[in-house]
């Protein structure tokens, strides 16, 4: 049976821990708790007498193999990237939740019309403070709408790491509360790799994973360490101050929004430099092992292409677009869907590729 003391081998030490959680939340959950975050934000024991050599944190750690095949199956994951029952562009009907989301608000207005309508009870999410953005359990209308918005929206947004920051927010960590207020109905936000640990959990039957009813996954390229260094640079490349920045997104580009309305881009590829080790190891660009993806690329600015991946994901869709939702019409922009996947794929082939070379 593999333990924590494989972990810190095969993952921590090879650098391909991001500091997700799953595996110090589950063995506090599960355990006596013989894990804790450090203050870089990797796990390491707390005390290892309390292990009882169970193997879930290994188990669920989406950096190894174990159980890839079994989630692959749960979720009929095929290739090359997943399960694609529907493709779509959309934006929240509401305006004021477009202003606040990323994109178009989409998985925003969502989470607020499974809420309204009593399908779930909460969601995790990710809140803005004054440390930066952390996981949260949302279990109000206000508090979805206050947690709108991406990681990437300012430069506040980054989580302090002492003289380092992090635009990573470890979701799964806020399954603790989940489990402390013994919600039954939750969604799920997250970064593939946050996807694929809780669905980890969902295929071990670990509670809480059994209370998260929408897997909602977040595209995503990468994620950055910065130290003022870094900072600094990242502010040559843009031509601007951070302070001067109101709105940040990711692309095909990073994109930073100016007080003064002026978009600055900055290709990928030229931040590299500040990209997380984990993520050089990722093979997951459009989260393949959610119920429903969301992200800006393929679609106009202001708008949130969706891929929709289980049938239970598909008929909330279908109702929230009756009610809270703008679908761009295949009818008004002929072969939205198949470019749209044609970009997507683009990203994903080329992510699963670097990944690759990353291995080797
Ligand atoms: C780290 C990261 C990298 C991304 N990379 C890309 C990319 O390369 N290409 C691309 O097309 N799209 C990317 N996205 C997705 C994109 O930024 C938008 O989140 C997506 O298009 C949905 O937009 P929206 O306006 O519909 O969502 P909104 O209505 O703004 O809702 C976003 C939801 O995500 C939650 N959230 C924000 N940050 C995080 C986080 N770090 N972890 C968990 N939940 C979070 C918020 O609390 C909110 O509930 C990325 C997102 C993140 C968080
Ligand atoms: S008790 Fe189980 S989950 Fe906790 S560290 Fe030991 S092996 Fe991992
Ligand atoms: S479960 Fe997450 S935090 Fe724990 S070792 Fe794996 S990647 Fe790191
Ligand atoms: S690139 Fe991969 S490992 Fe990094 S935050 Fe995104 S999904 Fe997680």
């Amino acid at each position: 049976m593999k333990t924590f003391f494989d972990l810190k081998q095969e993952v921590r030490a090879t650098g391909r821990c991001h500091g997700c959680g799953g595996c110090v939340t589950i063995c506090t959950a599960v355990n006596y708790g013989a894990l804790q975050m450090g203050d870089d934000h990797i796990p390491r024991y707390k005390s290892v007498d309390k292990c009882i050599d169970c193997g879930l944190c290994y188990l669920i750690c989406p950096e190894v193999g174990e159980l890839d095949d079994q989630v692959k199956r749960n979720v009929d994951w095929s290739a090359p990237m997943g399960r694609i029952l529907q493709v779509s562009v959309a934006r929240a009907a509401d305006e004021d939740i477009r202003e606040r989301g990323t994109d178009g608000g989409v998985v925003t207005a969502m989470l607020l019309h499974l809420f309204d309508s009593g399908k779930i009870d909460g969601a995790i999410v990710s809140r803005q403070t004054e440390e930066g953005r952390v996981p949260w359990l949302a279990t109000s209308r206000e508090d979805i709408i206050e947690a709108a918005g991406s990681h990437f929206d300012a430069m506040q947004g980054t989580v302090a790491l002492g003289e380092h920051y992090s635009t990573y927010s470890p979701s799964a960590r806020a399954l603790g509360s989940l489990m402390r207020q013994g919600l039954k109905r939750i969604a799920f936000v997250g970064t593939p790799c946050q996807i694929k640990s809780v669905r980890k959990m969902q295929a071990l039957k670990i509670v809480p994973s059994d209370a998260i009813k929408f897997y909602f996954g977040l595209f995503c390229t990468s994620n950055f360490d910065l130290d003022d260094d870094k900072l600094h640079t990242m502010e040559e490349l843009a031509g601007c101050t951070m302070s001067e920045v109101t709105k940040m997104n990711i692309k095909k580009d990073f994109i930073l929004r100016t007080k003064d309305g002026q978009r600055k881009h900055i290709p990928l590829a030229e931040l590299d430099f500040a990209r997380r080790d984990a993520c050089r190891y990722c093979d997951d660009f459009s989260a393949e092992y959610a119920d429903i993806s969301f992200g800006g690329l393929g679609a106009d600015r202001g708008w949130t292409t969706v891929i929709i991946r289980s049938p239970l994901a598909r008929a909330a869709y279908a109702d929230a677009r009756e009610k809270c939702l703008e679908i761009q019409s295949i009818d008004d922009h002929p072969g939205l869907d198949a470019r749209i996947l044609s970009t997507i794929m683009e990203s994903s082939t080329a992510k699963k590729q670097q990944q690759v070379v990353a291995a080797e």
